[in-house]
């Protein structure tokens, strides 16, 4: 029996997490779980799991929570704030800890993961750019063991020789592929790309996820992220990770060999597959997922990513590349401005420009600790919120 702890329970990620867990009830025991203010829908997840402890980021829904849990007799402890969710990631009993927080937010919890050496389930992609190097030697240093349950990656990580975790040295992989669906624009006349609203951009073709990686995936900032995820999560620089536009979504990623080799993975696009994956790794447990029927595939097409209607995949490469504290910067903006344009206050085109200006403005040497990281990311928040208070004003 292994204990979970699950960050981010509420959303979409944490939804099918507890899918899959909820099937293998003699294998997995939830320990903890975490959200952001949905009081609600934590205090039924509570009374059904019965988790010795939940934690909500926002104090004053961790309080109405606890008094929801104590008038249905439910015993789960409940804590508040960033220190509790530090300590829901690190409550004793839990080998696994499942990253499902969107953002920045996430990064201290799972930070303290690492540093717990746990083996850390990332889809929490948002933490390892904002903090590189600084994440990465907490796994090695933690003897925390990084599985990747973003789709791509997770991919990849299957199609990589099973000594990967010791390094990509000798092993004979030439460039890793990471597809991207193009999102919901990928065909729309550039020129209405200023009139688009945030239910359209969050209509993802093939994927049901949470509004802040839908609207990158429209901006395909997404992919941009997951460029220098996969940089980290594999040794490797950008330069031998390439973006293949691939519309079905059935190819989820796929790395190249030096003998020709292509070897991809192939699947539904349902999250569940890479959780259960991940959880169970190197065994193979059922998913919830029916199986794919390769008759039934029909046509499978590749192409070259357009930049100039996906600017931020160019931008994302340009801080990929600079490396230092470009990453952080660029995870910022890109978070100060999906918001603003989720609000309604800035047009879709001007995500892109925002998130170029605040690279020009924001230093770019590298943060070397978590309180460097942080100032870095405030910093560039201040500038972010100016570049789009900017942009608006011209839009409108
Ligand atoms: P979501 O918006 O559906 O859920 C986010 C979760 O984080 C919720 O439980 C919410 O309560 C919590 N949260 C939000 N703000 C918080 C804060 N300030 N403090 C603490 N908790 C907070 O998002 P999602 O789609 O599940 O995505 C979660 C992460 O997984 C993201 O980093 C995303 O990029 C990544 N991811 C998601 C998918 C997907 O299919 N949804 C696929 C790959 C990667
Ligand atoms: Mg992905």
């Amino acid at each position: 029996m292994k204990g979970v702890a699950l960050l981010g329970a509420t959303g979409s990620i944490g939804t099918s997490t507890l899918d899959v867990l909820e099937r293998h009830p003699e294998r997995y025991q939830i320990e903890a779980l975490t959200a952001n203010r949905d009081v609600a829908s934590m205090a039924a997840l509570c009374i059904r799991l019965r988790p010795r402890v939940a934690a909500m980021a926002d104090a004053s829904a961790a309080a109405e929570l606890a008094r929801e849990l104590v008038a249905a007799q439910c015993p789960t402890e409940v804590l508040a704030g960033v220190d509790g969710l530090v300590a829901a990631a690190t409550i004793d009993g839990a080998e696994i800890v499942v990253a499902a927080i969107v953002g920045a937010a996430g990064l201290l919890p799972t930070l303290a993961a690492a540093r717990a050496g746990r083996r850390i389930l990332l889809a929490n992609k948002e933490a390892l750019v904002m903090s590189g190097r600084l994440f990465m030697d907490a796994v090695a240093t933690g003897g925390a063991e990084l599985l990747p349950v973003d789709s791509e990656h997770n991919a990849i990580f299957q199609c990589l020789p099973a000594g990967f975790p010791r390094g990509l040295d000798g092993s004979g992989v030439r460039q890793l592929l990471l597809t991207a669906s193009g999102g919901p624009f990928r065909d729309t006349p550039l020129e209405t790309l200023a009139t688009v609203t945030p239910d359209q951009a969050c209509a993802h073709p093939n994927w049901v996820m949470g509004r802040k990686i839908s609207v990158d995936s429209a901006t395909m900032m997404n992919k941009g992220l997951e460029v220098i995820e996969a940089c980290w999560l594999f040794g490797l620089p950008a330069e031998r990770i390439e973006v293949v536009i691939h519309p079905q979504s059935t190819v989820h990623s796929m790395v190249q060999y030096a003998d020709g080799s292509l070897l991809a993975e192939l699947g539904r696009p349902d999250m569940r597959t890479a959780i259960a994956h991940a959880l169970a790794w190197p065994e193979r447990i059922e998913a919830g997922v029916a199986p794919l029927d390769a008759r039934s595939l029909g046509r499978l097409e590749f192409a070259e990513p357009s930049l100039e209607r996906f600017p931020c995949l160019e931008l994302a490469y340009r801080a990929a590349r600079a490396g230092g504290g470009m990453p952080t910067v660029l995870n910022a903006a890109n978070e100060v401005a999906v918001a603003a344009f989720l609000d309604g206050r800035l047009p879709f085109p001007a995500i892109a420009a925002s998130i170029e200006e605040t690279l020009a403005r924001c230093p770019s040497n590298e943060a070397g600790d978590i309180d460097a990281i942080l100032a870095l990311d405030a910093e560039a928040r201040r500038h972010a919120e100016e570049a789009c208070a900017r942009l608006a004003g011209h839009a409108a």
